[in-house]
């Protein structure tokens, strides 16, 4: 029997722009120190400038720099293999039995000054090299972003040409709309009819962390020709808020990193749900570990994008994967990086017991490698068993994902 990973990323740092390791680094406390590493140390050396800092830094720091020196030795390795060849290592699987969902990225449109880092058609091009090493224990998945193209008939030929190109290297599409897109845009209509007709599985990133658009917010969001928003819907007065808040600089340090939560909400794949039942989608990180943690009971700090979603008469995140779960058939969720969090695993295993279909539509995943900033994998691993329970572990890890990327 299998066991999958159903979320991975294998991208290197020549794959990436400098900006996305500062998007991962949390605003505050020891971070500081990264940050300035980050902005005054080259990238090669950073893992030993890590290692000198640690010895001298207290407890709660030390474990931090230990973990970033670890997550940064894995993602300054030289290529994709490498790195696949790590995860599975820290997996500590024993057995050669694994199969892993690797995420390709297009990080091509982060922002608008584009950068010096190898482009999305080469780290593409990588990725299928190491699908023809592992043809049958990787399932590979291709980024998928709407202002690649002009209009929704360009996007979709882009797409199947992309399929098409490297023949059986696809097992799904990537999703990852806080790089700067809604996934109501219209240009993806096409796509979304295509990938239902064909069950060809979508994972989209869920999360209020992780990479986002660091561009200009305000340009962004005034190009409204693609939102495909009907008029007075929730997510309509949720964008004028957001204008607004970013208009009027309330969030004027962190504008971005809380910005850009408005293109993750789930709420923005009604539309597709709605004309395509049967789409098969993963929202990935079950919406974050603090969402599953404390869901519809979280309080919106004034001013943070919770309270206005909150005001718009949205629910969290987690609250509304589950409620796409129990509505479509199709519909999954994945634990990658909320396996980092004891009491969220718990709280999932409570989810299940309250919410059945949950048992047989939630997918084992690490978001490896940038889940070691968070500590030891194979600790999380164990962890997530533990806290799970033996038969929702059981099914997220070997049953489950059969038959979300059946037949890929
Ligand atoms: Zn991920």
């Amino acid at each position: 029997m299998n066991i999958y990973n159903c979320h991975t990323h294998i991208f290197t740092s020549a794959n990436s722009p400098n900006d996305l390791l500062k998007t991962r680094i949390p605003n505050n406390g020891a971070s500081k120190i990264i940050k300035f590493l980050l902005d005054s140390t080259p990238l090669k050396e950073l893992p030993v400038a890590l290692a000198k800092l640690y010895k001298v830094l207290a407890p709660n720091s030390q474990a931090m720099l230990a973990n970033y020196a670890n997550f940064l030795r894995v993602g300054l390795l030289p290529t994709q293999l490498d790195i696949l060849n790590e995860e599975v290592k820290s997996f500590q699987l024993g057995s050669d039995n694994w199969v892993f969902s690797v995420l390709t990225l297009n990080l091509d449109y982060m922002s608008e000054k584009g950068g010096n880092f190898v482009k999305y058609q080469e780290q593409l091009r990588e990725s299928v090299f190491v699908k023809a090493k592992y043809p049958n224990q990787v399932k590979l998945f291709l980024s998928v972003d709407p202002r690649t193209a002009s209009s929704n008939t360009q996007l979709l030929e882009q797409t199947q040409g992309n399929w098409n190109k490297y023949e059986n290297a696809f097992s799904g599409l990537k999703f990852y709309p806080a790089m700067g897109y809604f996934p109501s845009d219209t240009r993806l209509d096409g796509v979304y009819a295509w990938a239902a007709e064909n069950q060809i599985p979508i994972t989209t990133h869920v999360t209020r962390g992780g990479n986002f658009y660091v561009g200009d917010m305000r340009k962004l969001l005034a190009d409204t020709s693609h939102y495909n928003l009907p008029a007075n819907t929730k997510c309509a007065d949720l964008i004028n808020a957001v204008t607004l808040n970013i208009n009027n600089g309330a969030w004027k340090k962190d504008e971005n990193r809380i910005g850009t939560q408005l293109f993750t909400n789930p709420e923005h794949f009604k539309t597709a749900l709605e004309n395509n039942p049967n789409l098969k989608i993963n929202f990935a990180h079950f919406g974050g570990s603090n969402e599953v943690n404390n869901g519809v009971n979280q309080t919106g700090i004034p001013g943070s994008m919770i309270a206005l979603e909150q005001l718009a008469g949205l629910t969290d995140f987690t609250t509304n994967i589950i409620s796409l779960i129990n509505k479509y058939d199709n519909v999954y969720t994945d634990l990658s990086y909320t396996i980092c969090d004891n009491d969220a695993l718990k709280k999932v295993a409570g989810l299940a017991q309250n919410h059945p279909k949950l048992n047989s539509r939630l997918l084992f995943g690490t978001d490896s490698f940038l889940v070691l900033m968070e500590g030891n994998l194979s600790k999380m691993i164990a962890n997530s068993e533990a806290n799970l329970g033996n038969s929702l572990f059981h099914n997220s890890f070997k049953v489950n994902p059969i038959t979300f990327f059946n037949p890929y």
